[in-house]
C-alpha cells in the first residue's frame, strides 16, 4: 500500500527540517518545499536522496501545484526572525498572505489536513501575561515588526474562514520562542546571536536594559506538540511553547557561563516594539493534547552549544551578522 503523503513548507528552514526528520520517522513519504530564502539546503542534505523525501524548490506565495494525493499540508514557510523580516518585508507579507491562500487552496482540492505555523507575535507587546489563547494582543500595525504579525494574524483569518465556509480540516499552532540545532547563525535572534558572540569572541550585545523576558522552547519538545495537535480535532489556535521564563540579562549569563567567554555584556538600544513579556499559557495544550515540554534550558542549550561549536569556522565569521544593526529600527 502507497504511504501517506505530506508535504511541509519552509522545509530547509529550523523547524521545517525537524518536522520533516518527525514525518519520514512516523512512516509517511515527506514532500519538502522550499525556496530558500532565509533556509539552507545543509539542513536536510541528510534526507536528499531517501526514497521517502522529496524536495520542491519554490516560493509558495505563487501557485502551488503538488501531483498525486496529500494527507496533510504543514505550512512553516516564512521569514520568522524579526532582523529576516525587517530584511525582506514584502516577501513576509506575501507569503503570510498569498502562501497561506494557495496552500489552503491545495489543501481543499486533495481534502488535506492543513496545520499552519502561526506565532506568539499575534499577540503582539501583551499586556495580558502570561498569554492565553482567548487574548486579541497589542499589536502595531505599521511598526516594525507588524509585517509578520499581521501577516500570521492574516494567515490566521483566512484559515479560519477556509474552515468555516468550505468546511476545511484545519490546525493553528501560535509557537513560542524556539531553539535547537540547525538555527542559523547570524539570523539575529537572540540565542544564536549569544552564542555567534561567545564563540568569535565579542561582548554579548544586550538590546535595551534586559529586563524584557522570553520564554524558550527546545525544538523536539515543539514538534512533539505539533505531531500532537495535527492529529488532534482541534481548530482553533493553540500555543506551544515552554512556559519557563526569564530575562534577556539572565539568559545573557546563562550563555556567558554555558560557553565560559571572557567577554562581557554590553548595552544597545532597544529595537521598536520589542515585546517587554513573553509567557505561553499552555493549560489548552495540557487538557487537549496531554502536552507538556520535557526537555529544560540547561539541556537544550548544551545540545544547541554543540550544534553550533560543530560548524565551520567560516559559518562564524559570515559577513552577515556585521550588517544586522542597520536593520535594527530604535
Ligand atoms: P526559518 O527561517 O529557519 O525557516 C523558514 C523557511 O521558510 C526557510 O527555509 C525559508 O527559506 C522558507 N521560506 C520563506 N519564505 C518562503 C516562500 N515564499 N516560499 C517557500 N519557502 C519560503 O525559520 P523557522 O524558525 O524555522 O520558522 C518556521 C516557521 O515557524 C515560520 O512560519 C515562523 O513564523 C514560525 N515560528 C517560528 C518560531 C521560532 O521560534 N522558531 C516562533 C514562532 C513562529
Ligand atoms: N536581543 C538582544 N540581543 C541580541 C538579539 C536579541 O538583547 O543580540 C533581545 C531582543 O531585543 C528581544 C529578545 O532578545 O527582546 C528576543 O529576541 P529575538 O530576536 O530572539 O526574538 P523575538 O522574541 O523578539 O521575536
Amino acid at each position: 500500500m502507497a504511504k501517506e503523503r505530506v508535504l511541509i513548507t519552509g522545509a530547509a528552514g529550523f523547524l521545517g527540517s525537524h518536522l520533516c526528520d518527525r514525518f519520514i520517522q512516523e512512516g509517511y513519504d515527506v514532500i519538502g518545499m522550499d525556496n530558500l530564502i532565509t533556509g539552507s539546503m545543509d539542513n536536510i542534505a541528510h534526507l536528499m536522496g531517501k526514497e521517502n523525501f522529496e524536495f520542491y524548490h519554490h516560493d509558495v506565495s505563487k501557485y502551488v501545484h503538488v501531483p498525486g494525493e496529500l494527507k496533510y499540508i504543514l505550512h512553516f514557510a516564512s521569514p520568522a526572525s524579526p532582523i529576516d523580516y525587517l530584511k525582506i518585508p514584502i516577501q513576509t507579507l506575501k507569503v503570510g498572505a498569498h502562501g497561506t491562500h494557495n496552500l489552503l487552496g491545495l489543501a481543499k482540492d486533495k481534502k488535506a489536513r492543513i496545520l499552519v505555523a502561526s506565532t506568539s507575535e499575534v499577540y503582539g507587546d501583551p499586556l495580558v501575561h502570561p498569554q492565553t489563547e482567548d487574548y486579541y494582543g497589542n499589536v502595531n500595525p505599521i511598526g516594525p515588526r507588524g509585517v509578520y504579525d499581521e501577516a500570521k494574524r492574516f494567515m490566521e483569518s483566512i484559515t479560519m474562514a477556509y474552515h468555516t465556509y468550505h468546511k476545511l480540516e484545519t490546525r493553528i499552532v501560535r509557537i513560542f520562542n524556539t531553539y535547537g540545532p540547525r538555527m542559523r547563525l547570524n539570523d539575529g535572534r537572540v540565542l544564536p546571536a549569544f552564542i555567534g558572540q561567545a564563540l568569535r569572541g565579542e561582548d554579548l550585545t544586550i538590546f535595551g536594559d534586559g529586563s524584557q523576558t522570553r520564554s524558550f522552547c527546545y525544538v523536539d519538545d515543539l514538534v512533539e506538540g505539533i505531531y500532537r495537535l495535527l492529529l488532534s480535532d482541534h481548530t482553533h489556535p493553540v500555543n506551544v511553547g515552554n512556559p519557563d521564563e526569564i530575562t534577556i540579562s539572565e539568559f545573557a549569563e546563562e550563555i556567558i557561563k554555558l560557553t565560559g567567554t571572557k567577554q562581557k555584556v554590553i548595552y544597545k538600544d532597544l529595537p521598536r516594539d520589542d515585546p517587554k513579556k513573553r509567557q505561553p499559557d499552555i493549560t489548552k495544550a495540557k487538557e487537549l493534547l496531554g502536552w507538556e515540554p520535557k526537555v529544560n534550558r540547561q539541556e537544550g542549550l548544551k545540545i544547541t552549544y554543540e550544534y553550533f561549536k560543530s560548524l565551520d569556522k567560516e559559518k562564524l565569521f559570515q559577513k552577515e551578522h556585521k550588517d544586522f544593526e542597520k536593520y535594527i529600527v530604535k
